[in-house]
C-alpha cells in the first residue's frame, strides 16, 4: 500500500541531489492551454511546469490537434506504421516555463476539429498506437528515444523516465519495453502511468480502450504480448484491454487522489480492472493533483478584469467577492441581489458527475431563496435539461450549455457555493478552484472529493465545506440544506470556512515533490532489481 512502501517515504534520497535530476518525458492525448477536455489536459499542462521548477529537465509530448501559434517545426520528419500504411510525422516545439513542449502533427489528428476524442473506437485506436510509437520513437532500426532535439540538445537515456495518461497513452510502458528493454536498449528508462479516470476506457462511448482481442494486431507489438491485454468480465467474455496492458507493465502508478487509488480496488470502482490492480498495488501511489497557482488565483484572474467583475484576494474578499457576485448575477440577467445564496456546478454533463441528483433536487432548491448557475457540456439528454430549468425557473435558475474558461473562471468567483455531486471523483479540480476564490463545496465524499474537502464542524469551527456520504438527492439536500443555513445565520462561521479554503497550499509545487518520490523511487527500484539479477 502506498503508506507502507518503504520506498516512497523514509529511505528516499533528498530531492534534487544531482544523481536524482531526472529527465522526464510526460505523454498525454491532451495538454492545457492547447487542448482540454478535463483534469488530464490541466494535469498536462501544469505538473510539467513545476517539476521543472523543481530541477528537473522536462519535456511533454501531445498531439498537434490544430494550428497553435509560435510553435517551431524542428524539422524533424519520421515515418510509422499505423493501420498497415508508413505515416509520415513531423515534430513541433515551445519552450515555456522551463518546459520544451513538442507537438506531434501527422493528417490523423486534423480531421478531428475541435474534438479529442471523435471518430470511432477503431479511429481513436489507431490514433493513440500512432501518437505512443512517436512518442518513443519506435522505428524500426531501434533507434533511441529522444533524438529529437529540444533547444539543439537532446534528452538522453540517463535517468530518464516517461510519464504515460490514462488509456490513451498507457501502451506507452509496453512500447517502451517490447521495443526496446527486451532488446537490451534503454535498460535504466522508466515509465509511470497515471491514472486519470480509469471510467473512460469502459463508459463514454466512443472513447474506448478495450475492443475485441484482434485489435491486438494493430498495436504492432511481438504475439506473446497478446496476454498482457488480455481480459475476461462476465458480460462483455474476453476483449482487449490497453490499460490492463499499461498498469501490468509500467514501473510505477500513481493515482490522483488516495480515495482513488483505494476505490479502484473494488470491484465497483475498478471498472473490471481492479484485479489487476490489486496484483500490482505494490506500484501504486495516490498524489492529489495540485491546481494553476496563477491561472486559478482571484488576484490575478485575468477574467476578472472586465465587465464589472473585480480581483480580489483574502484581505480584500469582503469587497471584491461580492463585486464578482453581482456582476456574475447582471451577466446571467439574474436578480442583482447581494443576500441570496449562489449556488454553482460546473462539469462534463454525465453519470459520473451525478447532475441528475441535482435534477432531482430542484424541487426542493426552487423553493428556496437561492440562485442556481449550471454550466456544462455533454450528453444530450442533461443538455437539454439544463435549459429546461432555465425555462422553467427563469427568476432562479441559469443552465448554460457550453465550453466556457471565461464562464468558468467567472462563476467561481462570483458564485457562494460550489455543487459537485460526483458519483466517483478520481480528483477532481473544480472543488479546489472553489477554495481558492472562497465559494464552499459541498461535494460527495468519494475519491479526491473526500481526499480535499473535509467537513465543517461547528463546534470547532474547522473543516472546509459539506460532505455527504452516498449519492442521493435527500443526502445532497441535508448537506447543502446545513450549508445555507450557515450561510444565512453564521456569518463567522462562513468567513472562517472561506479563509481556511483560501489559505491552503494547492499549488502544483506540492504535488510535483511527491511525483519526484515516485520517479526517483523508480529509478533506484530498478537498479536494485537489476543488480539482484546480475548477482
Ligand atoms: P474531469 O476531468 O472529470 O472532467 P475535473 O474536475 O478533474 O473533472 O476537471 C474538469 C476541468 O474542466 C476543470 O478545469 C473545469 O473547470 C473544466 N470544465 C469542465 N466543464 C467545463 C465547461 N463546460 N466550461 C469550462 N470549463 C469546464
Amino acid at each position: 500500500s502506498i503508506e507502507s512502501d518503504p520506498t516512497t517515504e523514509d529511505t528516499l534520497p533528498p530531492p534534487l541531489a544531482g544523481v536524482n535530476v531526472m529527465n522526464v518525458v510526460v505523454v498525454a492525448a491532451e495538454c492545457a492551454p492547447w487542448s482540454k477536455t478535463g483534469g488530464l489536459g490541466d494535469v498536462a499542462g501544469s505538473l510539467p511546469k513545476a517539476l521543472a521548477r523543481r530541477g528537473h529537465r522536462v519535456m511533454v509530448v501531445a498531439p498537434r490537434y490544430g494550428n497553435y501559434a509560435e510553435l517551431q517545426d524542428i524539422g524533424v520528419r519520421k515515418r510509422y506504421k499505423a493501420d498497415g500504411q508508413d505515416v509520415e510525422v513531423t515534430y513541433f516545439q515551445t519552450y515555456i516555463d522551463g518546459v520544451d513542449f513538442v507537438f506531434i502533427d501527422c493528417h490523423l489528428f486534423r480531421y478531428i476539429e475541435g474534438n479529442i476524442y471523435g471518430g470511432s473506437r477503431l479511429d481513436i485506436l489507431k490514433r493513440m498506437i500512432l501518437f505512443c510509437k512517436a512518442a518513443v520513437e519506435r522505428i524500426d532500426d531501434f533507434q533511441v528515444p529522444w533524438y529529437v532535439p529540444c533547444g539543439g540538445v537532446c534528452y538522453g537515456d540517463g535517468n530518464l523516465v516517461f510519464i504515460a495518461n490514462d488509456w490513451h497513452t498507457a501502451l506507452l510502458p509496453v512500447y517502451l519495453k517490447a521495443y526496446y528493454r527486451d532488446n537490451g536498449l534503454m535498460k535504466y528508462t522508466r515509465s509511470v502511468l497515471i491514472i486519470h479516470n480509469i471510467a473512460h476506457q469502459v463508459c463514454s462511448l466512443p472513447d474506448e480502450g478495450r475492443g475485441p482481442v484482434d485489435d491486438f494486431f494493430h498495436a504492432d507489438l511481438p504475439e506473446h504480448y497478446v496476454d498482457l491485454f488480455k481480459m475476461y468480465d462476465p458480460l462483455g467474455g474476453e476483449h482487449f484491454n490497453i490499460f490492463a496492458a499499461g498498469l501490468k507493465t509500467a514501473d510505477r502508478v500513481v493515482t490522483v487522489s488516495h480515495g482513488y487509488s483505494w476505490e479502484l480496488k473494488t470491484s465497483e470502482g475498478g471498472w473490471g480492472l481492479h484485479n489487476v490492480i490489486n496484483e500490482n498495488d505494490w506500484k501504486f501511489s495516490g498524489i492529489v493533483n495540485g491546481i494553476d497557482t496563477k491561472e486559478w488565483n482571484p488576484l490575478l484572474d485575468v477574467h476578472l478584469t472586465s465587465d464589472g467583475y473585480a480581483n480580489y484576494s483574502l484581505e480584500t474578499l469582503h469587497a471584491g467577492k461580492p463585486q464578482c457576485k453581482a456582476a456574475l448575477q447582471k451577466e446571467l440577467r439574474l436578480p442583482v441581489r447581494p443576500d441570496v445564496p449562489v449556488i454553482c456546478f460546473i462539469g462534463r454533463l454525465d453519470q459520473q458527475k451525478g447532475v441528475d441528483l441535482i435534477a432531482e433536487a430542484i424541487p426542493w432548491m426552487v423553493g428556496q431563496d437561492m440562485q442556481l448557475i449550471m454550466l456544462g457540456t455533454g450528453r444530450q439528454d442533461l443538455e437539454q435539461m439544463l435549459r429546461q430549468f432555465e425555462d422553467q425557473h427563469n427568476d432562479k435558475i441559469r443552465g448554460w450549455v457550453g465550453f466556457s474558461v471565461k464562464m468558468a473562471h467567472r462563476i467561481t468567483a462570483g458564485a457562494d457555493v460550489l455543487l459537485m455531486p460526483s458519483r466517483f471523483e478520481p480528483c477532481g479540480l473544480n472543488q479546489l478552484y472553489a477554495m481558492m476564490y472562497g465559494t464552499i463545496p459541498v461535494v460527495h465524499a468519494v475519491g479526491g472529493l473526500r481526499d480535499t474537502v473535509q467537513p465543517f464542524n461547528p463546534f470547532n469551527e474547522s473543516g472546509l465545506g459539506w460532505t455527504f456520504d452516498s449519492a442521493e438527492a435527500n443526502k445532497l439536500i441535508h448537506a447543502l440544506g446545513n450549508c445555507l443555513l450557515t450561510y444565512r445565520e453564521y456569518k463567522k462561521s462562513w468567513e472562517g470556512l472561506q479563509r481556511r479554503g483560501m489559505t491552503q497550499d494547492l499549488s502544483w509545487d506540492h504535488a510535483a515533490e511527491k511525483y519526484e518520490q515516485v520517479l526517483v523511487a523508480a529509478k533506484y527500484q530498478w537498479s536494485l532489481a537489476t543488480v539482484c539479477v546480475e548477482l
